[in-house]
C-alpha cells in the first residue's frame, strides 16, 4: 500500500454501555472539531496509547502543539471498558503457554513496570482522585484441579525468574473474596488496579491543562492525505494539518488499510451488578476491593469495587471471547456473554442470589498471531502504536510512550531499543478458516474450562 490518501473504511462500534464510565458523574465532552487547525502532532485515538503518547510528547517536545482526535467520547471505547488490571508480569506463565526464555521475560517485565510507573506518575502529576489507581497487586485464583495445576506452573515460573509471590489457601481466599469458590490463590505484588474510565477522563483533563494540548471528541478521522511536509487529517466537520501523526486506534489501524490480514479482532465481554445494599455486602463479606484473574486463561475475571465517588459497591464479571474480524460484535455474542456471566456469578456468589446485573458490555481487543505490536513508522512521519495483544492498559501505555520517543527522535532510549526488538505481526490463515477455527477453539476451551468459567 503506497497511496497518498488513506481512508478509514470502518469506525468503532462499542456494544452495550461502558459500565465504568456510566458510574461516573456526567461530563460534557470536549468539542468536536469544526475548524481547520495546524499543529505539530496529531494523535488519532483517545485510549491508553493516545493518552500516553500525548503525555510523553509533552515531556519531550513541550513547546510543540498536540491534538488528540477521538472518534467517540473519552472512556466510552475499550479504554473505559476493561477490567482495570495493569499487569507487570507476562500474562500467561503456565507450562502449556510458556514459550519465552528468561531474558525475554525479564525484558517484558522491565518494560511493563516502566509503563506502570509512567501511568502512576501521570496520576500523581494530574492529581487523580483517590482510588483511581491502586497498587494492590493481583491474585490468580483456581477452583478446579486443572486450575490448581495452572497456579502451580505459574508459581514454578515465578520462582525461575526470581519474582516474589504468596500462595493463598482456601481460608485466605474466602476472607479475601467472601466466596468459598476459590480453593487456591497466588498473589503477586506488582500489578496496579485502576478505575479505567476515571483514569482516561482524568488523564485527558490533565493533558488539556498543559500548554499546547487540545482534545476533540466525536471527531473520527475519516481520511488522511499524506503530504511531503504535513499530513491532512479530515474529520466530518474539520481538518487538521499536522507535521507528525501517531495512530493509537488499536485494531482499527487495519480499518486504515495497514497490517491487512495480520490482526485478530477479539471481543470480550463484562457485566456489572447494581449497587449492593449494606445487608448484601454483609452477606458477601470479604475485602472492600479485590480482583481475581482466572488460573485458566479462558476463565472468568472478577472484581469487587467499593464506593468509588459514590458509585456504590459492585461486582464485575468478565468472560467469553469471540473473534469478529468485522470489528463488530453481534447481538448473539452479547446474549451468550450475558448467559455465561450470570452462570459464573451464580456459581461464585450464591449468597447474592437475585442481585441483578445493571450493565452488560463488550469491547475490542487486538492480537497478532506472534503476540507482537503493530508498531513503527508506517509512512514518513506517520507512526503506529497499535495492537496491544489484550493487555492494553499496560501495553497501550507502553506503545504510546515508545511511539512518542521514536517519533521525537530519542536514539538513546534503551527502553525503545528493547521494545523494538520484536518481529512484525505474522500473516493470519485465510478466511473463513481463521474465524471458524479460532471461534471453535475458544468455545471448546470455554467448555473445557468447566467451573473455572
Ligand atoms: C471487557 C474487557 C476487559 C479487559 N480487561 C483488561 C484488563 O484488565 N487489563 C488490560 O490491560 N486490558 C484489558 N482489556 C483490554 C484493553 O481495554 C485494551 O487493550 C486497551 O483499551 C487498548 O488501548 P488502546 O489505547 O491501544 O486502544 P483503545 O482503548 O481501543 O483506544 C483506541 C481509541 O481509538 C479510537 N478510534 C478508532 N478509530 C478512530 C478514528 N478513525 N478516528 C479517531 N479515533 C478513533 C477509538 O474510539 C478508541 O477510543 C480489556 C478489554 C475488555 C473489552
Amino acid at each position: 500500500m503506497n497511496k497518498t490518501t488513506i481512508k478509514a473504511r470502518r469506525l468503532p462500534k462499542d456494544p452495550g454501555p461502558a459500565g465504568w464510565n456510566s458510574l461516573l458523574p456526567q461530563r460534557s465532552p470536549y468539542p468536536a472539531l469544526d475548524t481547520d487547525l495546524t499543529v505539530d502532532w496529531a494523535i488519532v485515538g483517545g485510549g491508553f496509547a493516545g493518552m500516553a503518547a500525548a503525555h510523553r510528547l509533552s515531556q519531550l517536545v513541550n513547546d510543540d502543539s498536540i491534538v488528540i482526535l477521538e472518534a467517540s467520547e473519552l472512556a466510552k471505547g475499550p479504554a473505559g471498558r476493561n477490567s482495570g488490571f495493569m499487569i507487570d508480569l507476562p500474562h500467561e506463565l503456565t507450562a502449556e503457554s510458556y514459550t519465552g526464555g528468561h531474558d525475554e521475560d525479564m525484558k517484558n517485565i522491565r518494560l511493563n513496570r516502566m509503563a506502570i510507573r509512567f501511568a502512576c506518575e501521570m496520576a500523581k502529576e494530574y492529581d487523580f482522585a483517590p482510588g483511581t489507581v491502586a497498587p494492590t497487586g493481583k491474585v490468580t485464583a483456581a477452583s478446579t484441579e486443572k486450575g490448581l495445576r495452572h497456579v502451580m506452573d505459574y508459581k514454578q515460573h515465578l520462582e525461575a525468574i526470581g519474582e516474589s509471590f504468596e500462595l493463598m489457601d482456601h481460608k485466605q481466599m474466602h476472607s479475601y473474596t467472601g466466596t468459598n469458590f476459590y480453593h487456591t490463590g497466588l498473589f503477586t505484588p506488582g500489578a496496579v488496579m485502576i478505575q479505567p474510565a476515571a483514569f482516561i477522563r482524568q488523564a485527558a483533563d490533565g493533558l488539556v491543562n498543559k500548554k499546547g494540548v487540545r482534545i476533540f471528541e466525536n471527531s473520527p478521522v475519516l481520511q488522511i492525505d499524506l503530504g511531503s511536509s504535513t499530513h491532512v487529517l479530515k474529520t466530518p466537520n474539520g481538518r487538521v494539518r499536522a507535521r507528525n501523526v501517531i495512530m493509537t486506534v488499536n485494531g482499527h489501524i487495519e480499518s486504515f488499510g495497514f497490517f491487512k490480514s495480520k490482526l485478530m479482532h477479539v471481543f470480550t465481554y463484562a457485566s456489572m451488578t447494581r449497587k449492593l445494599s449494606a445487608e448484601e455486602l454483609q452477606r458477601l463479606g470479604g475485602s472492600a476491593d479485590w480482583g481475581i484473574l482466572p488460573a485458566d486463561p479462558i476463565g472468568t475475571t472478577v472484581r469487587k469495587v467499593s464506593d468509588f465517588q459514590g458509585s456504590g459497591d459492585r461486582l464485575i464479571i468478565r468472560n467469553h471471547a469471540t473473534l469478529n474480524q468485522s470489528l463488530e460484535a453481534n447481538p448473539a455474542n452479547m446474549a451468550r456473554a450475558k448467559r455465561l456471566q450470570q452462570k459464573s456469578f451464580d456459581a461464585r456468589f450464591p449468597m447474592l442470589k437475585g442481585v441483578e446485573m445493571e450493565y452488560l458490555w463488550g469491547g475490542r481487543l487486538c492480537l497478532s498471531l506472534n503476540s507482537v505490536p503493530a508498531f513503527g513508522e508506517l509512512r514518513e512521519r506517520l507512526w503506529s502504536a497499535c495492537c496491544q495483544n489484550g493487555l492494553g492498559t499496560v501495553k497501550g501505555t507502553l506503545a504510546g510512550m515508545m511511539a512518542a520517543e521514536l517519533a521525537s527522535g530519542q536514539p538513546n532510549s534503551d527502553y525503545l531499543r528493547d521494545f523494538m526488538q520484536v518481529e512484525q505481526p505474522k500473516r493470519l490463515p485465510p478466511e473463513p478458516f481463521l474465524s471458524v477455527g479460532a471461534n471453535s477453539v475458544m468455545r471448546f476451551k470455554e467448555w473445557q474450562a468447566g467451573l473455572e468459567l
